[in-house]
């Protein structure tokens, strides 16, 4: 079986100002598809040839693992940004998330918090816990809540400087910002429920 690149939900200039056509261009049909194209030439051979990019993220490790967790990485990541996204998130995650860290504003700067601290390249998220609670997770690399059990992944944003270092250089804080103006709150709903 071929993992496929999957589409961009949106056209590569869809996120400006905040993330540029150019980022995009380098970061999905550059750096996304080279995690796909890796991938691609690792499975034949491996124990991974007929099984769904999941089941890979799940049971593999080392290159196989990283180039795959990599790849479906980024797939969340482009579903977590919308052209209309931004603004907080009603219904049940909305009261989940006030109550669990008293209001929208401080959940959002516990998150950004997380996502700043979050040492070399990684992926900071937005999951639910098997408790049914919400959790802000850092991970580095490749790593990925897919991987756990005990975690549903909501939402999430790269933090590896290639998601930012066109529009924003070594700015992880400002690309943050870009990042909140984009989330995509309805694929976190569907997520959580
Ligand atoms: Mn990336």
């Amino acid at each position: 079986m071929t993992i496929q690149t999957p589409q961009l939900p949106y056209s590569l200039d869809a996120l400006e100002p905040h993330i540029s056509a150019e980022t995009l261009e380098y970061h999905y049909g550059k750096h996304h598809k080279s995690y796909v194209d890796k991938l691609n030439k690792l499975l034949p051979g491996s124990n991974f040839e007929e099984s769904s990019l999941e089941q890979i993220v799940k049971d593999s490790e080392g290159n196989l693992f990283n180039n795959a967790a990599q790849v479906w990485n980024h797939s969340f990541y482009w579903n977590s940004l919308s052209p209309n996204g931004g603004g907080s998130p009603g219904g049940d995650l909305g009261k989940a998330i006030t109550q669990q860290y008293g209001s929208f504003e401080k959940f959002k700067e516990e998150f950004t918090r997380s996502a700043k601290s979050n040492f070399g390249s990684g992926w900071t998220w937005l999951v639910k816990t098997d408790s049914g609670e919400l959790a802000i997770l850092n991970t580095s690399n490749a790593e990925t809540p897919l991987a756990s059990s005990s975690t549903k992944a909501l939402l999430t944003v790269d933090v590896w400087e290639h998601a930012y270092y066109i529009d924003y250089r070594n700015s992880r804080g400002e690309y943050l910002e870009a990042f909140w103006a984009l989330v995509n709150w309805e694929f976190a709903a569907e997520n959580f429920s």
